[in-house]
């Protein structure tokens, strides 16, 4: 459906037909979309907003996440230019106020070049509004995506065949009815459509209540010496966290206080103020507050992520604790999960079953990610608890004494140490499986959640690797195509290729040629690949199966495992598609 056949400013209800109707145009809404896209698949999104919300919220934006934007026309080298420069933002800080005590730091997740190992893209710092910016324009370059601002869905209606949403338009907009095969609902936190198909979360509610203060000032001469990205300001008067997005300009100051106090009106500038020179704890003038906005910490998963036609994505599915920066990115690889599905069943390639396995795969990750985050939040008070003290009238005694000892102290340095896989959880952000025996196994205590190792194994994400690609040195990951799958051959080449041939499924094989001499130089070693003759990859890059060096039938091989993956390991009629 092309973008002009929508109009805001029509004035009878029209029922207009869109393959996918997205709800919300944040991260995960506007990701769908181009998603959707790269795979055939036209889209609708519909976001109540006119304005993008202006509140910085996330800023780590992970190597997963930055992969999978590459590949789907999302400019990453802006991206970096417009995110904090490694030197700034490379560094988690520990200290009294922002011009006090430094009690000592923690590098801030992988940023280094070593780290190109691993994934292409170093994590980027980016706010979250520049980040969507760049998601828009990307966007904007996709005819077959179609754009409402100012646009609220109020109802949904399922049946057999699709869902038909009712949509309210801002001001004069007349109101809409949009029927559609398909509904992401990328609603966010508070997701209406979540409440409308009446699904559940689990887990804690409101850990925490906070007051986020977005505000302007040039504080670069104030943290020069102890540059970071994340300021945990521990001094009992101020007890907050701030964050850098830009040492010259751009701040803010996340504010705890009771769900009562969550009231923004009251937070006015005078009150704001005075709140970020206590923070800063000395006189800053052009201190310029922007906007305040509540936000309750929450560690919640759905119950359900699919219901009917209708598919929970993002925060509308999960909202985790901020500590991790896990949210958008895990948002991110919701969407990379079924969109390939969607697509896969409207090409006639796959059972409907196939947009189970959404649910099976990815609620396993935000369960592990929403654990992960509430144990960073809670590991913090071993701090607190060492700065503070156990007998809370001796509190500011105590903390007076630790600012004395400032980073000297060998207990506190351990306890600043213990915090260190909060802000380094490489193995979260690129080792998640869709195995679901193995994903529930990363809950276990004994993971070390910084340790990503690159693993072969059916579910996990095909690991990266640079490869010569037309004389460009490339990660594989870059080169795969999205809209496919892919099987990449070490061994048999000629009789995969046949055996591909003869499927009714359009297969990218890699086994000749310079990629492909790269992949296989690289992985000589790799013991899990020892007896392999060839990978099959999904579209998002997971691996879909292992085909160990056998005499055994590659068609049949290869039939039984694309039946098991596009048809939720059933169905006689799959055969006709593989
Ligand atoms: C302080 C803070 C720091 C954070 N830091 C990080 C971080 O570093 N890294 C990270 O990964 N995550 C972080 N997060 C989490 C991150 O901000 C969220 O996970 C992310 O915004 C979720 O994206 P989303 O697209 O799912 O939802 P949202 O960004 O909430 O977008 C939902 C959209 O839907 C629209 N909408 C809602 N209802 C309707 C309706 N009925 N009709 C039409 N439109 C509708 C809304 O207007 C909105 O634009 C942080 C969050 C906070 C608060």
């Amino acid at each position: 459906m092309a973008k002009s056949e929508f109009s805001n400013s029509r004035s009878d209800k029209q029922l207009f037909e869109t393959p996918v109707l997205i709800v919300g145009a944040g991260p995960a809404g506007q990701m769908a979309a181009l998603m959707l896209s790269y795979q055939g698949i036209a889209s609708t999104i519909v976001e109540r907003r006119i304005e993008r919300s202006s509140a910085p919220k996330a800023h780590a934006v992970n190597g997963r996440t930055l992969e999978i934007c590459a590949t789907h026309g999302v400019d990453i080298d802006r991206i970096y230019e417009l995110a904090t420069p490694a030197e700034q933002g490379g560094f988690v800080q520990f200290m009294s106020t922002l011009s006090g005590v430094a009690f000592g730091h923690l590098p801030y997740e992988r940023q280094d070049d070593a780290v190109r190992e691993f994934t292409p893209y170093p994590l980027a710092n980016i706010s979250q509004p520049n980040f969507e910016r760049e998601l828009s324009n990307a966007v904007d370059q996709r005819p077959d995506i179609s754009v409402l601002h100012g646009f609220t869905c109020t109802a949904i209606q399922q049946d057999e065949t699709g869902v038909t949403a009712s949509i309210d338009g801002k001001g004069s907009s007349a109101p809409l009815q949009v029927r559609c095969r398909y509904l992401l609902a990328a609603d966010g936190a508070s997701s209406r459509i979540r409440g409308m198909l009446d699904i559940s979360m689990e887990g804690p509610e409101a850990l925490q209540h906070f007051m986020a203060i977005h505000f302007h000032a040039d504080l670069s001469t104030c943290v020069k010496n102890n540059p970071g990205i994340l300021y945990f300001l521990m001094d009992p008067e101020v007890s907050a966290t701030m964050i850098a997005f830009d040492h010259s300009d751009n701040w803010v100051l996340m504010h705890s206080c009771t769900e009562e106090e969550q009231d923004t009106a009251l937070f006015d500038a005078a009150r704001c103020t005075t709140l970020i020179q206590r923070a800063i704890g000395m006189q800053v003038t052009d201190i310029r507050v922007r906007n305040v906005n509540p936000w309750t910490m929450s560690s919640q998963v759905a119950e359900h992520y699919r219901s009917g036609r209708v598919f929970l994505v993002g925060d509308a599915a999960h909202r985790f604790p901020p500590t991790g920066g896990l949210g958008l990115n895990t948002g991110i690889g919701d969407v990379q999960n079924i969109t390939w599905k969607i697509a896969a069943v409207e090409r006639g390639w796959a059972g409907e079953s196939l947009l189970d396995t959404y649910q099976t795969e990815r609620k396993p990750v935000a369960e592990v990610n929403s654990a992960q985050s509430l144990n960073n939040a809670m590991k913090m008070f071993e701090l607190f608890a060492y700065l503070y003290g156990n007998d809370p009238e001796n509190a500011a005694e105590r903390f007076n004494q630790a600012k004395r000892e400032g980073s000297g102290s060998i207990a506190l340095q351990q306890a600043i140490e213990a915090q260190r896989p909060h802000f380094d959880s490489l193995r979260l952000q690129l080792g998640y499986s869709y195995d679901e025996v193995d994903q529930r196994n990363e809950l276990s205590e004994a993971v070390n959640i910084s340790e990503y190792e690159p693993s072969f194994k059916v579910g996990k994400s095909l690991p990266h690797v640079w490869v010569n690609n037309n004389y460009q040195r490339v990660s594989l990951l870059q080169i795969l195509p999205v809209d496919r799958f892919a099987m990449i051959a070490f061994s048999d080449h000629s009789e995969w290729q046949s055996a591909l041939e003869q499927l009714n499924l359009p297969i990218y094989l890699l086994a000749d040629g310079d990629s492909f001499m790269g992949v296989a130089a690289a992985w000589s070693d790799a013991p899990e690949l020892a007896d392999v003759s060839a990978l099959l990859i999904r579209p998002d890059r997971h691996i879909a199966a292992v085909f160990a060096m056998t005499n055994e039938s590659k068609l049949e091989r290869l039939r039984g495992a694309l039946t098991a993956v596009l048809f939720n390991s059933s169905l006689e009629s799959a055969q006709e598609y593989v």
